[in-house]
Parts: C-alpha cells; structure tokens; sequence
C-alpha cells in the first residue's frame, strides 16, 4: 500500500503539485491560502473566471432535474438549448452542434465527419488531411496526428495517420524584409495549393487549422487575407475547412468565433475549453448544413459517438456560459480588455532585452522569449526558460502558460496569456507587473 502522503492520482508529471482548494473570480486559492492570479485561465479555459454564480446556479438546477440520459434513447432541453445557441451564433452555412466533452473529442470528430462526407458524396479516394506545423489540436491519436508539435507527436509517431504539415502564418519569423503583411499571408496560404497540388487533389478530405495559435506558438495571429486565401483554395480544390477554434473561439479574441474577424466560414468548426469555462467539460463539433444534409439524406447517420455525448449537466453549464459571454455582454468587452492587456505588456515587456514579440488578439495574448532581440535568436531548448518562466510565475502568484519553442527549432519560448474576461485594470496590471518579475527572474 503507498503511503498517507502519496498522492494515487496518476497526473500529468510525477511532481507533487500544490493543492487548489478555492476560486475567487480571476484567482485560485491553495491549500496554504495562497492567491494565484489566473493569467491564462489554465490553459485559456476559464473565461468567466473561478466563481460564476450564474453558471453555478445553472448546473445545480439541472442536477436536481436530470445528470443524465443516453442519447441513444434521449435528446434534453439542455442539449437542445446549447446547440440552438450555438448555430444561431455561429458562421454562416453552420447548422449544427454534436456535443462531445472536449477538444480533441471535437477534432476526433470532425476528421471522422469528413471522411464519412466524401464517402456519402461518392468521393471515396479523399481521405488525406493537410495541418500546419506550429498547431495543436488535442492529445488522442487523430487529433495528435494532425497536430505539429514534434515533441508531442514524437513518441506516438507509429500509431499516427499521415498527415502533411504546411508551414503557419508566422510573420515575427518568416516574413521577408521586402514584403508586405499581405503579400507574406497570401505567399504562405499558396503553399496549401502547392500541398494540394503535389499529393493529388481527388485524394485531399480537409485542411485543419487554428485560426488564432495557442499553445505551440503564442497566439499567432494570421496575417490580413490569409484566411481568405485559403478559404478560396478549399473551395477551389474540393477541400473541406475545418477550424480548430477550441482555444481561440467563443469570445476569447474579441469576437464569438475568431474566424469571423477573417471574414471566413469554415465547413466545421472544433470549440471546447471557453465553452464550459471550466463549469463543466464539455466541446463541440458544428458542421454546415451542407455536410449535414449529405449524411441525413445519405445513410442517415454519422458513424460515431460517445456515452458522454451531449451530457445534460456540461450542456446545461455551457448554455449558462454563452449566456454570459453573449446575452451579459462579456465578449463584447473583450477587445478593450486585450487592449488594456496589451498596453500594459507593451510598457513593461516592450523594449526588453529577451522579449521578440508580442502578439495576439483580444485576450489571447503571447511574449516570445528571446535569446537575442536583435538578431531573434531563441534561447537554447536545454535552457528550458519556459519551465523556469512557469516556476518563477507560480511563485509569484501568477498562472501562465508558457512553452517552449519545440518546431522546427525555429521559433523561441513563449508565454501564452488569456485571462478571465471579467479581469479588472488593477488586475491586468498585476499580471503584467508579476509577469516581468517571474522572466526576470528565469532568465
Ligand atoms: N485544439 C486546440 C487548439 C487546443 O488548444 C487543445 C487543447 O489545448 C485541443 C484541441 C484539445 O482539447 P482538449 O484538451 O480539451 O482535449
């Protein structure tokens, strides 16, 4: 038998971690007392915070209603309301919501709905997807597959479907002196086409991307028209879309849907994370009518599904959720928010001698680590900055969610930011402020 003291959970590292007892709007309570200001809501995840009293409510009127009823036999009114909200806020040609319970569920599941969607539409040879390098779509085996982080992908490489990674929109490295914003995103879009091009249109199902990058680069935001572009190269080639909005959707980068700010609809659309706030865990898959149409009219059903698949309780607190992102208004704050975070990033970090850049949309914000600002030059991986960063941050009293810069060995460490929408001034300066310190600190 182990000891009184050993922790029996099987977690993410076998170091013992601090005990969270407590959440009190934007911070985290330990078991010692001690307050930690939640500067990237865990891993943009807690977008109302650590005490909604709305969406606490909401989940415990469900419960005493109904936890549970296998959508083999049952729909529920809680399911019914989160998924009509969701459609009726989300891009255009969007029609439908299968509800699973989180990110990579949603990304399993939309690479599964395209296949099934060449197959109903008698496109049997299209079963090839193209991600881009610096990505992250989720942790089971297709999710892994599509996404780029080599570190990640590493130890699994014999389990994963092939999938072809395109280079991202990466603008702080890749952009060229003598071109514009523009020309770089429509230069880095046309690789899709050539990527299409060489392994066979007729074979390609879908490119997946996250149109915002969280947590392997940073939020990288994509430059003006690159969406655009490859939105019409989708469309020229037969492709499907499918947008990975799990970390970047539902408000965090100022609108509902970041790709609504690229003036894009995907074909499908991945969101979790913000969508039960940390309420409960709960993720999305939305498709488009046409999709959709293809599979009821077909064979009549979608091939897949979960037990916990569209659980009244997680769907009860994210409609709970989206009433106060949307009906409350707190999405539309976002922007001013980011740009409070921002000017308060940029006065302390913006001149400093190991920040490169600072990025991001709304409040979704990332600082990429540097070893020299003038030349870009990354910090040696061995270092491991982001892992002091995270240390020195933790001790301050400061969430964040830094990593380290895995691809290509080309991009530096960074610190990924996404603080509660209800984060007040003085708390945006407290984040910035124990920010500075934990990097000094680690460097
Ligand atoms: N997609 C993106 C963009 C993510 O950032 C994540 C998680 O970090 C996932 C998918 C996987 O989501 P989950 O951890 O809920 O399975």
């Amino acid at each position: 038998m182990s000891s009184e003291a050993e922790s029996a959970v099987f977690g993410r590292s076998s170091a013992p971690l601090r005990k969270a007892v407590a959440g009190d709007g934007c911070y985290i309570i330990d078991s010692d007392g001690k307050r930690y200001l939640d500067g990237s809501g865990g891993a943009a995840v807690s977008c109302l915070g650590h005490s909604d009293a709305h969406v606490k409510q909401a989940m415990k009127d469900q419960l005493d209603k109904l936890a549970f009823a296998h959508t083999g036999f049952f729909t529920s009114d809680a399911a019914e309301n989160l998924a009509r909200k969701l459609v009726d806020n989300a891009p255009d040609g969007i029609s439908r919501a299968y509800l699973l319970s989180g990110g990579s569920e949603a990304v399993e599941a939309s690479l599964k709905l395209a296949r099934q969607y060449f197959l109903e539409t008698g496109q049997p040879s299209r079963h090839r997807v193209i991600a881009r390098r610096q990505s992250y779509h989720g942790n089971t085996l297709g999710a892994l597959a599509a996404g780029g982080n080599a570190w990640r992908r590493e130890k699994y490489a014999p389990l994963l479907i092939e999938v072809s990674h395109i280079a991202p929109c990466y603008q702080y490295r890749d952009r060229r002196d003598d071109e514009s914003l523009e020309a770089y995103g429509q230069r880095v879009a046309n690789e899709l086409e050539t990527q299409i091009q060489r392994l066979g249109s007729e074979t390609v199902m879908a490119f997946i991307a996250e149109p915002v990058v969280g947590a392997t680069a940073g939020a990288l935001d994509p430059a003006p028209g690159y969406f655009k572009r490859i939105r019409e190269i989708c469309d020229a080639h037969g492709v499907l879309l499918i947008l990975d909005e799990v970390m970047c959707g539902m408000g965090r980068t100022g609108s509902f849907f970041a790709s609504e700010q690229d003036g894009i609809a995907p074909d499908i659309v991945c969101i979790a994370k913000g969508l039960g706030a940390g309420y409960a865990p709960i993720g999305a898959m939305l498709a488009s009518e046409t999709i959709y149409r293809a599979i009821a009219d077909g064979s009549g059903s979608f091939q897949h599904g979960h037990t916990y698949h569209a659980h009244p309780l997680s769907a009860a607190g994210a409609h709970a959720v989206l009433e106060r992102l949307l009906d409350d208004g707190l999405v539309a704050g976002v922007h001013g928010r980011g740009d409070r975070l921002m000017a308060a990033l940029n006065a302390r970090l913006g001149q400093h001698p190991h920040v490169g850049d600072i990025r991001g949309r709304g409040l979704f914000r990332g600082v990429e680590l540097v070893e020299d600002r003038e030349t870009k030059q990354p910090f040696d991986p061995a270092r491991k900055i982001n892992v002091h960063v995270k240390k020195a941050a933790m001790n301050e009293g400061l969430i964040c969610y830094p990593a380290g810069g895995t691809v290509d060995g080309k991009s530096g460490d960074h610190v990924l930011l996404a603080p509660p929408f209800i984060i007040s001034d003085s708390e945006i300066d407290e984040l910035a402020d124990k920010l500075t310190r934990a990097i000094d600190t680690a460097i």
